[in-house]
């Protein structure tokens, strides 16, 4: 057999690049996260050769008995990790299972309710720019100016005035926990179904840190990705009474073939989630969220919505008299990859933002705890102290690489020796 390095010297050389990078840097994006050995080896299996259009004991193509065998098993984990009436575990991105959701009971044209996206929402809520935004009338709820949380009273003003068929629970950029019990009460008063779109929050809901959106929304979406920490894809869970229309929604309406690799992947990362191990570490991204935030804090940066529940913070930078852009560049010069966001009533053009986002599930998989995070906090703040100065970016460059190289990841982890063998 060929090595890639033979076959394709460019794409492993940016592979190997890749990999070297992810370990030499500090990962703040909140949507990131590094997945396990197991779930990139089934990721890269032969599962990625095989064609199954249709669902286990149903499908269009033969050959599927060992795909099939996948698949229900990451069904079968799914309901177990969330305690769902019924799973699809087909879609091949969070913005596909939203897509999937909205087409199996909606018209183009009916009404939608979402969170503003410069509030914390997310693309496929209704933005103009998305698909959601062209084919649907949008109604866009937002944040309190004071409390920066969710307007309750504004939720419901706005339903009653709109009728909505769909009210969309969720966001990208929401620090707080997010009250589904709520937004229920809302949709019933206005006969809306709730779709609860849980793709930052999903790791936090399966280890029960988190309420469950379950008992209360007919729908459920979510990533595999992010805190779940399973291979790139989504999931959708709903009622029993949606499961056919759902699943037809998915496919054919808007999908083909599934990606039998990505889900026997997302079946091992559903075993991951079941274990005891992952409650630990889930508590242990929201405690070192609340660390870093404190930490930045201290350090005179503003925190939107006075802090976090979650595993993400966003940070108003106003009061340092940067933007989002600016700290998002000197940031990455320093090791330190962050993105720049939009806060609630941002006076800054979207490309520009006065925040950045940041997230600790990424490193906490690396194994940081309080004690990095305080660090961690202290050289955001010392990049961004004077951010037009090369000399500290430089000199934090170096810090960063030293605390990385403190927690290694992947088959750093295993030792020079277990390396060698590797290869
Ligand atoms: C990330 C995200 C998605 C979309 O996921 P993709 O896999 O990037 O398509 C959808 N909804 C929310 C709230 C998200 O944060």
């Amino acid at each position: 057999m060929k090595r890639l390095s033979e076959v394709d010297p460019e794409i492993d050389e940016a592979i190997r690049l890749e990999t070297a990078r992810q370990a030499d840097g500090l990962e703040l994006i909140a949507s990131e996260n590094f997945v396990s050995e197991a779930v990139m080896e089934a990721t890269g299996s032969v599962m990625t050769n095989k064609y199954a259009e249709g669902y286990p004991g149903r499908r269009y193509y033969g050959g599927c008995e060992f795909v099939d065998r996948a698949e229900t098993v990451a069904i079968e984990r799914a309901k177990a990790l969330f305690g769902a009436d019924h799973v699809n575990v087909q879609p091949h991105s969070g913005t596909q299972a939203n897509m999937a959701v909205y087409f199996s009971v909606l018209q183009p044209g009916d009404t939608i309710m979402g969170l503003n996206l410069a509030h914390g929402g997310h693309l496929t809520h209704g933005s103009p720019v998305n698909f959601s935004g062209r084919f649907f009338q949008v109604i866009s709820y937002g944040v309190h100016p004071e409390t920066e949380q969710i307007d309750f009273a504004q939720v419901k003003r706005l339903a009653q005035e709109h009728k909505p068929k769909i009210i969309v629970v969720g966001g990208s950029a929401y620090p707080r926990i997010l009250d589904f019990a709520t937004f229920k009460e809302i949709a019933t008063e206005v006969g809306a179904i709730v779709m609860a779109d849980i793709a930052h929050p999903a790791g936090l809901i399966a280890a029960k840190l988190h309420p469950s959106p379950i008992p209360h929304a007919e729908f459920v979406t979510t990533t595999t990705h992010k805190t779940l920490r399973g291979p790139r894809g989504g999931l959708i869970m709903c009622k029993q009474e949606y499961a056919a229309v759902l699943n037809k929604s998915l496919f054919p309406g808007s999908q083909g073939g599934p990606l039998m690799h990505v889900i026997a992947a997302k079946a091992v990362a559903f075993k991951e989630a079941l274990g005891e191990e992952f409650r630990v570490y889930q508590q242990q991204i929201q405690r070192n969220a609340v660390t870093l935030a404190e930490e930045l804090s201290r350090q005179g940066f503003r925190l939107v919505a006075g802090g976090t529940d979650t595993h993400l913070m966003l940070v108003d930078l106003r009061p340092k008299r940067l933007t989002g852009k600016v700290a998002e560049a000197v940031l990455e010069k320093a090791g330190i990859t962050v993105n720049k966001n939009a806060i609630p009533f941002d006076p800054e053009k979207p490309a520009v933002g006065s925040g950045i986002r940041i997230g600790t599930p990424a490193v906490t998989t690396r194994g940081m705890r309080e004690e990095e995070m305080r660090l961690i906090g202290q050289l955001v703040a010392e990049v961004l102290q004077e951010a037009a100065d090369e000399d500290r970016q430089r000199r934090v460059r170096g810090k960063v690489r030293e605390l990385c190289q403190q927690f290694p990841l992947y088959a750093e982890r295993l030792g020079p020796k277990a390396k060698e063998h590797q290869s």
